[in-house]
């Protein structure tokens, strides 16, 4: 027979679901599957921790996004935020869906370029731009959204050499009544710096404007920031035409929607708080349409969300290493996943559900991840069931940002499974390796052997 473990007994009271002011806490309910696809097999298959994300959901998400802007106002067209998950598996999901690429860095241009997505349809953002990236973009006439002074006198530079007239837009910053303003990025409105830029741009026909871009913040909470930074962008535009009898093509209006996720400390659940894309819509399309554009100059709208669009598509899947005791009797349940592969738990409070069957009882617990590092901790407390070694659980709304900022700390980062829309599921980032992490290693050939 074998040997049970022993742990020492603590006395806690287990609760039966606490009350707040809305009555008994929702009972919990296991996840066993997802799409279709038992969490069991998927662990047994590709390994523990893992990355789940649902194409379905993907596409959902998408539909009812596109069709909250396209039902109010009548040129849309949504750009993909490659930083929020640039698994090109993902990047070609929303492409298929009509997406354009939106990008911040050379790196991300050229996986753009390598998903085949037409240079003219990449928007290149961002404050650094080496000069190399900037000749590809103006020879592939990508839109590229100028973000600072030495920015725009290096493109014209590049343009009088290159004898061609690139496509810009200027990134503006602004007071959206939510604060802090990111005045870091672009040329703020208030201050006069916006109109600098235009002028500087407009006077010397060496490149032409074509747009007005955006970025006010992320995870905002106010629809009506977006309907701030709308009427902001569309005085400008509507200034340029005025001034300069030039038609601006397009407002992009950036990303910042909030996802369905709950942010540490607040009290209500984001499923319960976030402004839905009718919200956003309609405060960006009435702006914009109130703003006094005729009807045939109208601006193309551009959108670049990101972490709206695929936070709910994505699933952490994840195991139970043990469970101890603290020194003051706290419940401590360590996972096989921690915050090296799920940064988001520093700013949100994850649903997390059990994956298979449990006892009507819970316990307040401490999470901890695998890492030997103090900071490790993926929930402060979560009322959860009673948890054993092996068990699995499934961490919600986890696609945007932590597959392109985890970091390859102590342990190696997991597989990522994408589950078609026939409930299939498919491999689309194995889990790495020694060799993946050593490939770009060099050892100096003196300190190739040593005696111990
Ligand atoms: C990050 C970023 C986005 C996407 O932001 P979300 O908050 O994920 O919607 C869009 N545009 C720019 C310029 C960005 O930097």
């Amino acid at each position: 027979m074998k040997k049970l473990q022993y742990e020492r007994p603590v006395i806690t009271r287990l609760n039966t679901g606490v009350t707040n002011k809305f009555g008994t806490k929702t009972a919990f309910t296991p996840v066993t599957h997802v799409d279709g696809n038992e969490v069991k097999t998927l662990i047994a298959n590709y390994g523990s921790p893992l990355f789940v994300i649902s194409e379905q959901t993907i596409r959902k998400t998408f539909k009812d996004a596109n069709r909250a802007f396209t039902t109010r106002y009548p040129k849309v067209q949504f750009a993909w935020s490659y930083k929020t998950n640039y698994i090109n598996a993902v990047c070609n999901v929303f492409h298929q869906e009509g997406s354009w690429a939106e990008v911040v860095s050379g790196f991300e241009y050229h996986k753009a370029l390598n998903n085949d997505v037409p240079g003219s349809k990449i928007i290149f953002n961002g404050p650094d731009k080496t000069e190399a990236d900037l000749r590809l973009a103006i020879e592939n006439n990508s839109l590229i959204h100028i973000d600072h002074l030495d920015e725009l006198y290096l493109i014209k530079e590049l343009a009088v050499e290159m004898n061609k007239k690139p496509r810009v837009a200027i990134r503006v910053n602004m007071d959206t009544g939510v604060y802090p303003i990111w005045d870091r990025f672009g040329f703020n409105y208030e201050n006069g710096q916006a109109w600098d830029a235009i002028n500087k741009i407009m006077l010397n026909d060496k490149m032409e404007l074509v747009g007005l871009h955006s970025h006010i913040g992320t995870f905002m909470l106010s629809p009506n920031a977006y309907g701030i930074a709308a009427s902001k962008l569309s005085d400008l535009a509507l200034g340029i035409k005025k001034k300069y009898k030039k038609n601006i093509q397009y407002l992009d209006l950036g990303g910042g929607f909030a996802s369905k996720n709950t942010l540490k400390g607040s009290y209500l659940q984001g499923v319960d708080t976030s402004p839905t894309f009718d919200q956003y819509a309609e405060a960006i399309s009435t702006a914009i349409l109130n703003a006094g554009f005729l009807e045939e100059e109208l601006p193309l709208l551009i959108l670049e969300s990101g972490r709206s669009l695929i936070d709910e598509a994505g699933s952490l899947l994840g195991s139970v290493i043990s469970n101890k005791r603290l020194s003051d009797g706290r419940r401590a349940t360590i996972m096989d996943f921690g915050v090296n592969i799920l940064f988001t738990s520093f700013w949100y409070d994850h649903k997390i559900s059990p994956a298979q069957d449990f006892s009507q009882y819970t316990e307040d617990a401490v999470l901890y991840g695998p890492l030997c590092m103090n900071i490790d901790v993926i929930r402060e407390n979560i009322t959860l069931p009673p948890l054993k070694r092996d068990d699995h659980v499934v961490v919600h709304t986890v696609g945007a940002y932590n597959m392109t900022q985890w970091m390859q700390f102590i342990a190696m980062r997991p597989a990522v499974v994408m589950i078609d829309m026939d409930e299939k599921p498919h491999i689309i980032r194995r889990r790495e390796t020694l060799s993946t992490i050593e490939s770009v290693e060099m050892m100096p050939e003196y300190l190739k052997k040593f005696k111990l």
